[in-house]
């Protein structure tokens, strides 16, 4: 035979898409169309239904950037229309390729109850209510929020905040009817739409692609195409044979479950995502209505949350289809959040805060966690996972490589301290899957374990900006339940799906450490203010509770668990995966800024109340320590008399070239410029400068990546490099003790006013930075070459460090030329070592440097950068970062400079020292949190880490009457068979929260 395949697939492409999805709407009559327009803020649904309305016609202009305008739609049913389904047709000027980034609105009816939303693939309303010869009215609230990605990716816009977006209307209507739906003719459509996608997808030789072609060109041959609706059923039967073929015994199998990816904010305020989530789900329970083997899962109890508060007729229709276990809350945390750069705390909080309100609302606790979209995994993450309760780990984000392929689908992942989650990575590569035969396809071909495993999962439904799954995705599912050629198809709750994953594979493989995103690395220092904020914020509501839980145990007084759980929640929801790492509008980053300042000023005067209470009246001046590493220094929680008097001294001489600072422990050679040259640890008088160079250089560099210009630092950003070695003004002085040189350096568009200070006692040398920025597309880092043969920088993470290589042997190491940290990384040989410590980055670089007496290692800081999408004035402005430079430092001291640089101690004048809640005893063990425990018992929960990556044996030691001591899961519940006592036998980096019951 001659092969017909080109033209029989171009037939049915053209009739599919020009005459048989055309006609699934048949008889049209228009609606009445009226507006009301909002410009500022959305109204609440009431108010927005009783505005004033004005006639408007069809096509018509509509909607400025982030505008509401409010559609009324009146009509009547023809009488002729008796016993068909009825549905409005609604286009407000929607681009199909952009569900979830344009305009989108939400449908009542008239007494206020909403319906389902309408976006750009979801342009249907059902009239239900209706009959022939009735009368329709709806209301749409419609958002008009402006497309900043897709059409011209990566340029700069002012569009992105309300204050500088343009006036002129976005969008034009162009469609808006009551329409006879017809249902063989939508059937029809799928039956083409699946079969056209499997045979794409088969060899060109394969006879089951032949047979699928022939049966399509029968069908086509059986369709008029003018009387469509009439001939549906005669072409319909022509493909049923090649629809009923059953799929091959060893087919994939693809549990689906519906989704849309919900950025709580993005491209869009908090505000807009508090909308699309009510749009998003009023759609899937009517979907769910609709299809009984339907499933849909939405993770984030914060978007749960919004719903109660601002869509209660929506919240109940979850709340319903949650009970009947079709709608399913997933994730358990309390946004999809970023894992990289939170606080230990920080995550512990997003489990128990998200579990927390599940539990609470509907009784159910997600079984896995679910983050298909954060930009890397911290190696933290396995054991807090498997603390708080969790059985898998969900994400599909590493697919996003720029260079090495992982590889594995199916696997466990082994995190610092050696516990292991099972985790899944779709092998489709998408978080909104459409089901097409592509994608489909692409989940059999690709999945790597298929050697022993026949199951991946794919999350289906329009995603990012919402919109969720539509039922032409369903219709797909129905019909690749059982097709040969292709994979199976089944709606499924993710739990069942991991179950059966995991007892397929009794030995999956294992993949240890940090799951790295190979794209994105300019997240870590993107938006200064807002990561800065968010890490002071975090301290301070640590030592909020602190404080508050010695005050309610010492005193008695009321421990403020409301205003506590209200600030951690703020602070959670700013760790979601487009706030924290810097990628979203203007608009967002100018509320998370003012968000955060208001959590710190709250917890910070939180902690001081507790203080003073805990204080009492006096003139005494009181220290109060928030912080302490085991087996160094005061405990945390205590405050004594501070005697003033300190015998160590500092000394500042100066010099040919600069001065010398110098304490007990270390002298620091400053130049005239403002360099550090030297930074000897006197006892062993190693030096932690490298030969013939300078520390405490600023490097500026070009920063304009191929795309994704607030996500990605591209390698090539290293090749153009200024250093800023010119120096405006240095001064120095003794001050108060304290050896300081002031150093301000100008340059470009930028000013840098720098303190370098040596206090007493200490081998840190601090840095604070004061930068007024205003570059554009530049990266400040600033750099140590550091005379160290470091095999490794250690990094710290959640409760611990991660351990990187230092050299770029293959491609995997090689693509990690910006890595993270916390509070510290240090570089060490055997006997010495030197760290950097920080109040507010999280983004580093190393390199080895070699000469002719060996290799030293290069540490460089990522300060600030100046991307100019989606936030055309990223970070221009004043910045605060503090730097410390640890001079003969190991694990221990690392972790203890980093702590006491972002929790200080405080003054308060007052009566009464305070004895600690707790101690511990053991060295390396840390205190990351005493609180009171979050069921109101007055309880005190105190949670312990060992920090150094050693085994340890120490213990608690408690300040206060108490009946039992307790171990439970990092969100305080009960454990089957806890460890009871005071007495920690830590393995590394082991978690430990501890019940002690009062
Ligand atoms: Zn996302």
């Amino acid at each position: 035979m001659h092969d017909d395949t080109a033209l029989t697939v171009g037939r049915v492409t053209r009739v599919l898409d020009e005459r048989i999805r055309p006609a699934v709407h048949s008889s049209s009559v228009p609606l009445t169309v009226e507006v009301s327009e909002l410009p500022g803020e959305p109204v609440p649904p009431a108010e927005g239904i009783a505005g004033r309305y004005a006639p408007a016609s069809v096509p018509a202009p509509w909607g400025p950037a982030w505008s509401t305008t409010w559609f009324r739609l009146t009509g009547r049913v023809p009488a002729d229309w008796a016993g068909r389904r009825v549905e409005a047709v609604v286009d407000l000027g929607f681009d199909p390729s952009l569900t979830g980034f344009q305009c989108e609105a939400l449908v009542y009816r008239a007494d206020g109850s909403p319906v389902k939303s309408l976006n750009p693939r979801n342009q249907w309303v059902p009239i239900t209510e209706a009959a022939a010869g009735e009368t329709v009215e709806l209301y749409l609230e419609a958002a008009a929020n402006p497309v900043l990605l897709g059409r011209h990716p990566f340029r700069p816009t002012r569009q992105g905040d309300i204050r500088t977006s343009s006036p002129e209307p976005l969008y034009t209507t162009r469609r808006i009817d009551l329409a006879v739906f017809e249902p063989e003719v939508f059937e029809l459509s799928l039956d083409v739409d699946v079969l056209l996608g499997l045979q794409a997808q088969l060899p060109s030789t394969s006879p089951r692609r032949q047979r699928i072609l022939q049966a399509l060109d029968d069908a086509l041959d059986a369709l008029d195409l003018q009387r469509i609706a009439e001939t549906a059923s005669d072409a319909r039967a022509l493909l049923a044979d090649v629809l009923a073929a059953p799929a091959e015994t060893s087919a994939h199998r693809i549990s689906a479950i519906g989704h849309a990816h919900i950025d709580s904010a993005w491209l869009w305020p908090v505000r807009e995502t508090i909308r699309k989530v009510a749009r998003t789900a009023s759609s899937m329970t009517a979907l769910l209505d609709e299809h009984p083997e339907f499933r849909y899962g939405m993770s984030s109890a914060q978007q749960y949350a919004w719903l109660k508060q601002h869509r209660p007729e929506v919240y109940e229709r979850v709340r319903a289809a949650v009970a009947a276990g079709r709608f399913v809350p997933l994730g358990g945390m309390w946004v999809e959040s970023d894992t990289v750069m939170p606080s230990g705390e920080s995550m512990v909080r997003q489990f128990q805060y998200g579990q927390r309100f599940f539990e609470r609302e509907f009784g159910v606790r997600s079984r896995g966690v679910w983050l298909p979209d954060s930009f890397g995994y911290s190696p933290a993450l396995p054991q807090l996972l498997r603390r708080a309760g969790f059985e898998w780990f969900f994400t599909q984000k590493i697919s996003w490589n720029q260079q090495n392929v992982f590889p594995h689908h199916s696997f466990l992942w082994e995190g610092i301290d050696g516990s292991r989650v099972f985790t899944h990575f779709p092998p489709m590569d998408t978080y909104s899957s459409e089901l097409s035969g592509a994608e489909v396809a692409r989940a059999s071909r690709q999945f790597r374990e298929s050697r022993l495993s026949s199951r991946s999962l794919a999350p289906v439904g329009w995603g990012d900006g919402g919109g969720g799954t539509t039922r032409e995705m369903v219709g797909r599912a129905a019909r690749l339940r059982d097709l040969e050629g292709s994979a199976h198809v089944e709606w499924e709750h993710p739990d069942d799906f991991f179950a059966a994953a995991k007892a397929e594979l009794p030995h999956p493989a294992v993949w240890v450490g940090e799951l790295y995103l190979e794209l994105h690395r300019g997240t870590l220092t993107s938006q200064h203010a807002t990561k800065a904020l968010h890490r002071w914020a975090e301290h301070a509501l640590v030592e909020a509770e602190l404080w508050s839980a010695t005050d309610a145990v010492r005193t008695g007084a009321a421990y403020p668990a409301e205003a506590i759980d209200r600030l951690w929640e703020t602070v959670l929801l700013h760790e979601f995966h487009d706030i924290l790492p810097g990628t979203s509008i203007a608009w967002v980053h100018r509320e998370a800024v003012a968000a955060l300042s208001d959590v710190l000023d709250e917890a910070r005067a939180l902690a001081d109340a507790a203080r003073r209470s805990l204080a009492g009246g006096g003139d005494r001046r009181l220290v109060f320590t928030p912080s302490s590493i085991g087996g160094t220094g005061r405990p945390l929680g205590a405050a004594f008399v501070d005697d003033e008097a300190d015998a160590a001294s500092v000394s500042l001489v100066e010099e040919a070239d600069g001065w010398l600072l110098e304490n007990d422990l270390v002298s620091v050679r400053v130049s005239a410029d403002g360099l550090i040259t030297s930074a000897v640890d006197r006892a062993s008088g190693r030096d932690a400068v490298a030969p013939g160079r300078a520390a405490n250089l600023f490097q500026l560099h070009q920063d304009f990546p191929n795309k994704w210009d607030a996500w990605d630092v591209d390698r090539h950003y290293r090749r153009s490099v200024v250093d800023l070695t010119a120096a405006t003004r240095v001064t120095a002085s003794v001050e108060d003790g304290v050896a300081v040189v002031t150093v301000v350096r100008e340059f470009s568009e930028s000013v840098i006013e720098q303190t370098i200070m040596l206090r007493p006692g200490s081998r840190t040398v601090l840095l604070r930075n004061e930068i007024d920025w205003n570059e554009t597309e530049k990266l400040l880092k600033l750099a140590f070459p550091l005379d160290v043969q470091a095999a490794h920088t250690e990094a710290e993470t959640q409760f611990g460090y991660q351990s990187r290589v230092t050299h770029t042997n293959t491609s995997w190491e090689a693509a990690k030329f910006e890595t993270s940290m916390h509070r510290f990384v240090l570089v060490r040989e055997q006997d010495f070592g030197v760290a950097l410590v920080n109040d507010s980055i999280y983004g580093y670089d190393t390199s080895r440097e070699a000469d002719d007496d060996g290799v030293t290692t290069t540490v460089r800081l990522s300060l600030l950068r100046a991307p100019r999408f989606p936030d055309p004035e990223t970070d221009h402005g004043h910045h605060e970062i503090e730097v410390g430079l640890v001079i003969g430092a190991d694990a221990a001291i690392a972790t203890a400079e980093g702590i006491a640089l972002n929790s200080l101690p405080t003054a308060v004048r007052g009566a009464r020292e305070v004895e600690p809640l707790v101690a511990v005893r053991g060295d390396g063990i840390v205190v990351s949190a005493v609180k009171l425990a979050a069921d109101g018992s007055g309880d005190v929960i105190v949670r312990v880490y060992e920090a150094l990556g050693r085994r340890v044996s120490g213990a608690l030691e408690i300040g206060f009457a108490h009946r039992e001591v307790r171990e439970v899961s990092l969100i305080e519940d009960e454990l089957e068979s806890p460890r009871r006592g005071t007495e920690l036998a830590l393995r590394p980096f082991e978690v430990r929260t501890l019940r002690i019951a009062r």
